[in-house]
């Protein structure tokens, strides 16, 4: 039961090393792999002689240390920020003192992100941008103009950059090839995150995706329909569930994730409290008080 999403898998990477991944870019990956980071952060050069470079890392020395050694000679004239969350923004701050570069993104961790135990991915408290940016800016060097795509919904700073000449988009971690995207309350937002999968088809000519985790994904509109279809999948089974009745959460996991192992029961039933908050918010479902993690829900 389901729709089936074309998951990408990328056996192997080499850490710390300079990979070749198109002409006139290069990835490092971190030494950070994990149920999250996937094989670890893929951070991106793009250009030659004066680069840009996407989601510096984690903070960790010897990936610092590698970055840096891959843009030796070469002037790093911007860092583009995804988000900030650990494994994409901390590193930024060593890598602008050694090269100057300007640091871009949408702004500091959201105050409204739940920075405990709970959260799925812990945020970076220290960065903000030298520059702050919004949809539609540009930010320029030799042979690359990056447009910055405002895409929240795995988190409220989230930004892709589009990198025009190679028609090609770094998509943080709002598409990924390997996972689907965490959405966690509260300052994720399924309503924002569904929004911002439909803003890609906008640019129907992009022939590939430099996910921050994981392998290029090359045919990206297929994968983005595949994901968008999977979330309205969901929420059709929410309301099946609410046929039979009033439901809390745990009762509507119980059956639409039966056929998963119940260790990922709880990481379940935060995602289906994501689209309820996005389903009460538009009156499709209802609930006495707020979409809280306990409430009852039913059918409107
Ligand atoms: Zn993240």
């Amino acid at each position: 039961m389901g729709v089936s999403i074309p998951f990408l898998t990328e056996p192997e990477v080499d850490y710390g090393a300079v990979a070749e991944m198109a002409p006139g870019l290069r990835r490092v990956v971190a030494n950070n792999p994990g149920k999250f980071t996937y094989r670890g952060t893929g951070t991106y050069i793009i250009g030659e002689g004066r680069v840009a470079i996407v989601d510096p890392g984690p903070d960790d020395d010897n990936h610092i240390a590698a970055v840096l050694a891959a843009v030796d000679g070469q002037q790093v004239e911007a860092l583009l920020i995804t988000h900030t969350h650990r494994d994409h923004s901390p590193a930024s701050q060593a890598v602008a003192e050694a090269t100057g570069a300007v640091a871009y993104g949408f702004g500091p961790h959201p105050a409204g992100d739940a920075d405990d135990a709970k959260s799925e991915e812990r945020g970076d408290l220290q960065f903000a941008p030298d520059l702050a940016v919004v949809h539609g800016d540009v930010v320029e060097g030799p042979g690359w103009s990056l447009e910055c795509l405002y895409t929240p919904g795995h988190i409220s700073n989230h930004m892709a950059y589009r990198w025009r000449e190679a028609a090609g988009v770094f998509t943080g971690d709002h598409i990924m090839g390997w996972s689907t995207t965490i959405i966690p309350p509260p300052d994720g937002n399924m309503t924002d995150y569904l929004a911002s999968l439909r803003l890609l088809a906008d640019y129907p000519d992009d022939r590939v995706y430099w996910p921050t985790h994981g392998p290029p994904v090359t045919e990206p509109h297929a994968l983005v329909k595949a994901l968008y279809a999977h979330r309205l999948d969901r929420e059709r089974q929410i309301l099946e569930c609410l046929t039979l009745g009033p439901q809390n959460i745990a009762e509507m996991v119980e059956v639409m994730y039966a056929d998963v192992a119940s260790e990922l029961h709880e990481p379940a039933a935060r995602s289906v409290l994501a689209h309820l908050i996005a389903m009460v918010g538009d009156g499709r479902v209802g609930t006495d008080g707020e979409a809280a993690a306990e409430a009852v829900y039913f059918q409107e």
